[in-house]
């Protein structure tokens, strides 16, 4: 029988971000599309559920963070944010520090006062460290910007958990996603508009996805029936793995995946603060996200602390983090040079583009896309 028996204009390969926000533009313009999902829900890695009157976020923290008006204006038309602003404490072996790295983290580590006194600090520990070219990789990078202890007790141990990699064989690019400043503000970003959607992210999907024009089907994978969808539709957006797309042709690209253990505690407060970072070696997660603290919301005595364990993808897991170096920028060209060839399916995404992306500019991207199939 035909999959595509509505004469839908679009299969969009995917119910996150990327794939909800084309539906819904294309609906805007009278476009029917049909939208599969191989999770048993919608939103991709922004899901979001309740628990005791808590908003827990499935797939790891989300907060949403943009210095564009317009993406600010855009995703507020689907929700209403409240004022999070996220203030992140790393936990090195019990003692305790701000990040990002700022005028608190560096008196907590050396007792510095002034700006003055922790450029002076910076500089004399990358002197000693010999870097005086252009940061070849993370650790280089790490080090020329806040010195050799805040990379060793801060950074390290937790990007060796995060990646599975050495620093030094990872890209500098990641560690300036963290600001650096020498000013006591512990706001996690930089950007100038920041927060939380208030009724959690998922309503936000349910919003995208309310069309007559746009018809959802969980639980199913495009790759069985890739050919039968590529065949029956006039064009497909794919926000899914890339390199799976073409059936690994060229290899594989790498991923990072993640697995998350949830446990209830009877306190209003367990931790007192929403997220915590184990920047030792030695703790086997990352991350701690205590989601009451993102909203306020829930109930009196008990609370839900999520742990945050980074491990290797395969193909059993989820591919949550593109490995962006050199190697598989390189094999990711590749696969972009044969997509090209192929104009009737768009690849978009964090897996689609192979990209590092934040939720901003996968609507940046998202709303690019849209201006080019339109106009
Ligand atoms: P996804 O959300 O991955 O959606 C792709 C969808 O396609 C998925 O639902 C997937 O199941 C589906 N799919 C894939 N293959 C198939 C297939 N073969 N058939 C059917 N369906 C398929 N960004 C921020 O801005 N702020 C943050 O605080 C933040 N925190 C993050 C924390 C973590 C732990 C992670 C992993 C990411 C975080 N992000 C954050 C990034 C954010 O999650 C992404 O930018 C965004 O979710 C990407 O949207 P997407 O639509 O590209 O991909
Ligand atoms: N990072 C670190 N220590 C921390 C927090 C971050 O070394 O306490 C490094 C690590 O390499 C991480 C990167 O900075 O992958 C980017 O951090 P971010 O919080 O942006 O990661 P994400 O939220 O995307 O996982």
């Amino acid at each position: 029988m035909k999959i595509n028996q509505k004469n839908y204009d679009y299969l969009i390969v995917g119910a996150g971000l990327f794939g909800a926000i084309f539906a819904y533009e294309a609906a805007l313009r009278n476009k029917r599309s049909l939208v599969i999902e191989k999770r048993p829900q919608i939103g991709g890695n922004l899901a979001t559920h309740q628990e005791h009157g808590i908003n827990v976020h499935d797939y790891g923290a989300h907060i949403f963070h943009t210095n564009s008006l317009e993406i600010w204006q855009y995703i507020n038309q689907f929700s209403e944010f409240n004022n999070y602003i996220n203030q992140v404490i790393a936990n090195y072996q019990g003692q305790l520090y701000n990040l990002p790295f700022n005028m608190n983290t560096f008196y907590q580590m050396w007792g510095v006062k002034t700006p003055a006194e922790a450029q002076a600090k910076i500089a004399q520990q990358k002197k000693a460290a010999g870097l005086t070219g252009s940061p070849k990789n993370l650790e280089e990078q790490a080090i020329s910007l806040i010195g050799t202890d805040i990379y060793q007790k801060l950074i390290k141990g937790y990007t060796q958990k995060q990646w599975g990699k050495d620093p030094k064989e990872l890209p500098s690019f990641i560690i300036r996603r963290l600001p650096t400043r020498f000013t006591f503000d512990n706001n996690y970003f930089d950007h100038r508009y920041q927060g939380i959607p208030v009724s959690g992210y998922t309503t936000i999907f349910e919003k995208l996805l309310a069309s007559e024009l746009i018809d959802v089907q969980l639980n199913t994978d495009f790759f069985a029936d890739k050919s039968t969808y590529l065949a029956e539709f006039p064009k497909t957006i794919y926000t899914g793995m890339i390199d799976a797309f073409f059936d690994f042709e060229y290899g594989p690209l790498e991923y990072r995946s993640l697995r998350f253990e949830t446990v209830a505690e009877p306190t209003a407060n367990f931790q007192g603060n929403a997220v915590i970072n184990y920047t030792d070696s030695k703790t086997p997660y990352t991350r701690s996200m205590e989601w009451r603290h993102f909203d306020g919301q829930g109930e009196d005595n008990i609370t839900l602390i999520t742990k945050e364990f980074p491990q290797d993808w395969d193909e059993t897991k989820e591919a949550y983090y593109p490995i962006n170096d050199e190697k598989n920028n390189q094999l990711f060209k590749q696969y972009r040079a044969k997509a090209k060839q192929l104009p009737q399916v768009i690849f978009g995404g964090r897996l689609g583009n192979y990209k590092y992306y934040d939720m901003d500019q996968v609507i940046s991207a998202a709303l690019h896309v849209v201006q080019k199939e339109f106009n």
